[in-house]
């Protein structure tokens, strides 16, 4: 495993500094469990490009100020949490594991205590503002899909492709409700769908980055999608814009 700190290239190999020209940036957005992680994931792993699951960071620091007694206002306590987090990416460099304070979290920070917080601390410019560079730095070699809120308006205005994947609330809290074995009319799948619909409240309505589609997105709608129809409806508008730019595609 590696990880997304620049320290991870071996000694006497210099690191890449201009872009491999040969793959796209790939900009995902789109709100919550609209299915970016697991489809971008997936897509990345037929097309041969990195993925990097940027809800990860912001789940990643929530975790660790919830833990650590942090508020969302307490903001010079929390923004240098942001420097104990660390990206691991699996064997196709996919970046789908997340570290805090040097502790494998993966797996902590989706659960609902998480679910109901990020959303307010991920609201805070100067949290935001740290996390840019390193969301750049991570795309800037190129041959990647990045997946989350703001990437192809404000991590990568420039991205070569823009997807932005739409689901209604109601379905995403039903496949949510689903993943955790719950059937449609479950009070718990009731809770689901209104803590999804205070999120979108949230995180559309932040001053800062906003979750909006890029004018230049291309909309993807997946309800009533299998995740296999979604995923490739996904690989399939990259493997156009690949065309378009010239670029050799690769993968199956
Ligand atoms: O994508 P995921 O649901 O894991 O993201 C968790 C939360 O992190 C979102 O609800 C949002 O508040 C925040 N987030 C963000 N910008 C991103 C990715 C996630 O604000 N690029």
């Amino acid at each position: 495993m590696t990880t997304d700190s620049t320290d991870s290239t071996p000694p006497g190999i210099a690191r890449p500094t201009v872009r491999t020209k040969s793959r796209l940036i790939v900009a995902l957005d789109g709100p919550s469990s609209s299915g970016k992680s697991t489809v971008g994931a997936e897509a990345a792993r037929r097309l041969g490009y990195r993925f990097c699951d940027t809800g990860l960071l912001y789940r990643a620091v929530t975790w660790l100020a919830v833990d650590r007694g942090v508020t969302p206002d307490q903001v010079a306590a929390l923004v240098p949490l942001a420097d104990e987090i660390r990206l691991v990416a699996d064997a196709r460099r996919r970046l789908r594991h997340v570290e805090a304070a040097g502790r494998d979290v993966t797996a902590e920070v989706r659960e609902a205590a998480v679910d109901r917080a990020v959303s307010d601390y991920s609201k805070v410019p100067e949290l935001r503002a740290a996390l840019v560079p390193r969301q750049r730095g991570l795309a800037s070699e190129g041959g990647i899909i990045m997946a989350g809120r703001d990437i192809g308006t404000i991590i990568l205005p420039d991205a070569d492709l823009k997807v932005y994947l739409s689901a209604s609330a109601e379905e995403r809290a039903t496949r949510r409700a689903a993943q955790r074995n719950l059937p449609p009319d479950d009070p718990e799948t009731v809770q689901i769908l209104q803590e999804l619909r205070r999120r979108d409240a949230i995180d559309t309505g932040r001053a800062t980055a906003p979750l909006r589609r890029a004018d230049d997105a291309v909309v993807i709608r997946t309800d009533g999608n299998t995740f296999e129809q979604t995923v490739a409806a996904v690989t399939r508008v990259i493997r156009l814009a690949e065309r378009a730019k010239g670029v050799a595609s690769a993968g199956r």
